[in-house]
């Protein structure tokens, strides 16, 4: 297939690119590297395989030659007020990439007769009233609140997305991705992995926002990348929650990271910054992904924390 990744420099669409073409597709990289890097896609400049286009998916997208896939996955993605990638610091491109990034890359789909895939997120389910959550519950979504401009963004893309397939009768795919972590984040977008680890390396104390107990579910990308490329090529067009589905606290994620790590440092408890709109619990319900893709995440989070080590230790000249 020919595919187009939009968000191709960032975290997830860098390793997306790197599955795609190991599988031998053709792939078409689109970024403007708003918070995703060069770096991320160096390694592919000599790929035949893979062209980039260094495109805002918020303007027309005129991409050459016939495509068989379009995968949206560019939008800034972090909550992190305190990191200028942080999606509080990009209201207004967060939205366009949500809306009218959707809007562009779904009007490539349709002219080319391509199957699409939205990246959508567990943050549609807002600060979720069950847990865990499956695709049923429609959230608890503060829409003027301080993680309005991505959840709205997702939640109105999603809506897009699904007209598109009812009206259009484009082939869509829906993923709610829930929280990943893995080599290429960037150390200082602000989201919790990162963040602990470059803390716990540095042996200073680990910032754990508000009390701590509020809960997520840390599933390593190379899981998660696999069971996208599943979605991509089954013929479930119902959103599916890929992630993993162990939960634990951020106080408990805190201290896991400290052992691994060796840190001496602790913990600093600081105030939230999200003004009660921090998701007081998140575990993804992945009994569709487990019946229709037969997929379930394989790795530990002490397997991954242990895996990604050398590229946080790499970026911060440890090694
Ligand atoms: P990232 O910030 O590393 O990557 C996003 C990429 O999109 C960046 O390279 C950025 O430059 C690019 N981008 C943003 N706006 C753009 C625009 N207008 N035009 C072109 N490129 C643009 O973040 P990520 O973690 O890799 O997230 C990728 C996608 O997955 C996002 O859509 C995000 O909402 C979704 N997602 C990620 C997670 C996660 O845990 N990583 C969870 C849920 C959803
Ligand atoms: N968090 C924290 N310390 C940090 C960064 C994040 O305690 O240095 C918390 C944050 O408040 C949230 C959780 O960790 O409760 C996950 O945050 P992240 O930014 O990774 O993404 P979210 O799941 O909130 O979208």
């Amino acid at each position: 297939m020919r595919i187009l990744v939009t968000g191709a420099a960032g975290f997830l669409g860098s390793h997306l690119c790197d599955r795609l073409l190991s599988d031998g597709h053709q792939v078409i990289g689109m970024d403007n590297f708003i918070t995703g890097r060069p770096g991320n896609l160096e390694h592919l400049a000599a790929n035949p395989n893979f062209t980039f286009i260094r495109h805002d998916v918020s303007n027309f997208i005129f991409v050459p030659g016939k495509l068989d896939a379009v995968m949206h996955f560019a939008s800034p993605a972090s909550p992190n007020k305190e990191s200028p990638f942080g999606y509080p610091n990009l209201p207004i491109q967060t939205m366009k990439a949500g809306a009218l990034g959707t809007h562009n890359t779904l009007g490539v789909a349709k002219a080319n007769g391509a199957r699409y895939l939205l990246a959508s997120t567990s943050e549609i389910y807002g600060d979720p009233a069950i847990n865990p959550q499956p695709e049923t519950y429609w959230g608890n979504v503060n829409p003027i609140g301080p993680r309005s401009m991505y959840d709205e963004a997702k939640r109105f893309a999603e809506a897009l997305v699904t007209a598109y397939h009812d009206f259009h009768k484009v082939d869509t795919r829906i993923v709610r991705i829930f929280n990943t972590y893995g080599t290429r984040m960037r150390l200082d977008d602000g989201r919790v992995i990162p963040n602990f680890i470059e803390q716990a390396l540095n042996h200073n104390p680990l910032t754990v926002y508000g009390d701590g107990a509020q809960t997520r579910s840390f599933c390593y990308v190379d899981d998660l990348i696999d069971g996208i490329v599943r979605l991509l090529q089954s013929d479930e067009t119902r959103p599916v929650n890929i992630g993993n589905p162990i939960e634990m606290s951020i106080l408990e994620l805190a201290q896991t990271i400290n052992r691994i790590c060796g840190s001496p440092a602790g913990i600093i408890m600081k105030p939230t910054l999200q003004l009660g709109n921090d998701p007081k619990r998140r575990q993804p319900d992945i009994s569709r992904a487990r019946e229709v893709l037969g997929w379930e995440p394989k790795v530990s989070l002490e397997e991954g924390i242990k895996a990604v080590l050398p590229y946080f230790k790499e970026q911060l000249n440890l090694l």
